[in-house]
């Protein structure tokens, strides 16, 4: 290629000539937003025609510069379609809000409101007041000690953990199992959150067994907890043994001991009965005699991310006092869904219908499979013959560490392609699943045995329209 004159370069048109053309642009963007833009388009065509490349005409200028400034106005905290057979994708969100949390989130959002401030007296408020209350309602419903029960609200459930800690352990020791000490995703691991809480892990029993005169052993003067893990994501099978709650809160009690249990997920509902595997409830906990739990707002509760923590009053208080609890606080956002969320637990006989994290984890198979059957065949015409897409059953997980062992049946699109995008082999159908992530609302499915699954469970009736609507998408890159 010859290099361009300097004359051709000279018919670049400057930032002020395009700007001119590019009005809407401006009033859509803003002037700042589209100026920068043309400053960087035009510094890309002008390298492009040093080095001999035809200087493209106004037109396709302009274009180029719209492009780049609605790419650049759009958020970056994209909606995606997660189907990765992963419901609770920590990568992806978590929990999807019901929709009572999300007008009560916009409405938080968009006027004052009575977030620390008490409506009967005009007094200062307690944000915890707004949650405490319903909260001790939902969870000490049948305990006999529901009447010495608090809560408190902060940033999620890591940082309950380091919280309840810290105010109670700082300086001393707290009592674990060997067994218990779990890393969660995103660097959150018990002994780290120990030692950030200034509180000295005293490990006890063994990786696969620890008895009770284990934890007995390691009381000391200078214990101030034992604390229970709730082993979310992993699972240890075998020869085990690990110590029931109720033999530890006895331990604790008959030593003037508090006993806090970490429960990460720790849903409200009753899964047994909504035919899922049997997950531990903070309920559970408070009646076998914890005297403080703590999980997650939005793994199988299904509300907003936050970390919750229930319990005796007086722990609850002097966690409350803690000064990390100021830094560690939850927003009027986040406390709105939180309480929206809570209420929905009120109505057991509509919670799977109106709380997204259920409705889709009950999801039956016939369900998904005929979703899967009446989607089969438009993936199919829109790829065209270069991929198959067939039908299979699957099995979901619930993600965000809960139940790490139980799968729920579902039914999943299955692609494979030899030839994908000029590509052949895994090269092809990395193609095929990157091209899933560049459609404008793109698609999170799963790389497994050769072949791109999307598993159905997590693409609801009323989300088909769209997923399949942006499939036309695929036209001109297919083959
Ligand atoms: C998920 C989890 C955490 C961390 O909770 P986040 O809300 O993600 O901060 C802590 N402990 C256990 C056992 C968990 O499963």
């Amino acid at each position: 290629m010859n290099p361009n004159t300097p004359q051709e370069i000279r018919r670049i048109p400057s930032v002020d000539r395009l700007l001119a053309g590019l009005d809407a642009d401006i009033e859509a963007h803003g002037r700042h937003l589209v100026t920068a833009c043309v400053r960087a388009e035009l510094a890309a065509v002008r390298s492009a025609a040093r080095d001999g490349l035809p200087v493209p005409d106004n037109a396709k200028l302009l274009a180029a510069i719209r492009r780049r400034a609605e790419e650049s106005a759009a958020p970056r905290l994209r909606p995606v379609f997660n189907l990765s057979g992963t419901v609770l994708h920590t990568n992806l969100g978590r929990a999807q809000l019901a929709e009572l949390a999300i007008e009560r989130m916009a409405q938080a959002a968009r006027a004052p409101c009575a977030l620390e401030y008490d409506l009967a007296d005009g007094g200062r408020g307690d944000r915890d007041d707004l949650i405490a209350p319903l909260l001790v309602e939902l969870l000490g419903a049948d305990l006999s000690h529901a009447d010495d029960l608090a809560a408190t609200v902060v940033n999620n459930n890591a940082a309950a953990v380091l919280l309840a800690l810290n105010a109670l352990a700082q300086g001393k020791e707290a009592v674990v199992s060997r067994g218990e000490l779990v890393e969660i995703g995103g660097a959150f691991r018990i002994p780290d959150v120990m030692r950030r809480a200034q509180v000295r892990l005293v490990e006890v029993g063994t990786t696969n067994r620890t008895h009770a005169r284990d934890y007995a052993e390691a009381i000391g003067p200078k214990t101030a907890l034992l604390m229970k893990v709730h082993t979310s994501n992993y699972a240890v099978s075998g020869f085990v043994k690990s110590v029931a709650d109720v033999e530890v809160a006895a331990l604790a009690r008959a030593h003037g001991l508090p006993f806090l249990v970490d429960l990460g997920s720790g849903t409200l509902a009753d899964f047994a009965a909504l035919g899922l595997p049997s997950e531990p409830t903070p309920q559970q906990a408070l009646a076998a005699g914890a005297d403080l739990v703590t999980f997650s707002g939005d793994k199988l509760l299904g509300g907003p991310q936050a970390g919750l923590i229930v319990g005796r009053k007086a722990l609850i208080a002097k966690i409350k006092k803690n000064p990390l609890k100021r830094a560690l606080r939850v927003g009027k956002t986040t406390l709105a869904a939180l309480e929206a969320t809570l209420q929905l637990y009120r109505d057991p006989d509509r919670l799977c219908a109106r709380l997204p994290t259920l409705r889709l984890l009950t999801r039956q198979e016939a369900d998904i499979s005929a979703a899967a059957a009446r989607l089969q065949p438009l993936l199919q015409a829109a790829l065209g013959p270069a991929v198959s897409v067939s039908v299979q059953t699957c099995a979901s997980q619930i993600g965000s560490g809960a139940l790490p062992v139980e799968r729920l049946p579902s039914a999943a699109l299955v692609l494979r392609c030899e030839r994908f995008a000029g590509k052949r082999g895994g090269h092809a159908l990395r193609a095929l699943e990157a091209a899933f992530r560049a459609l404008p609302t793109p698609v999170i499915g799963r790389l497994h045995d050769d072949a791109y699954h999307l598993d159905l469970r997590t693409l609801e009736a009323q989300d088909e329209s769209l997923f399949i609507a942006q499939l036309s998408h695929f036209a001109p890159s297919v083959s």
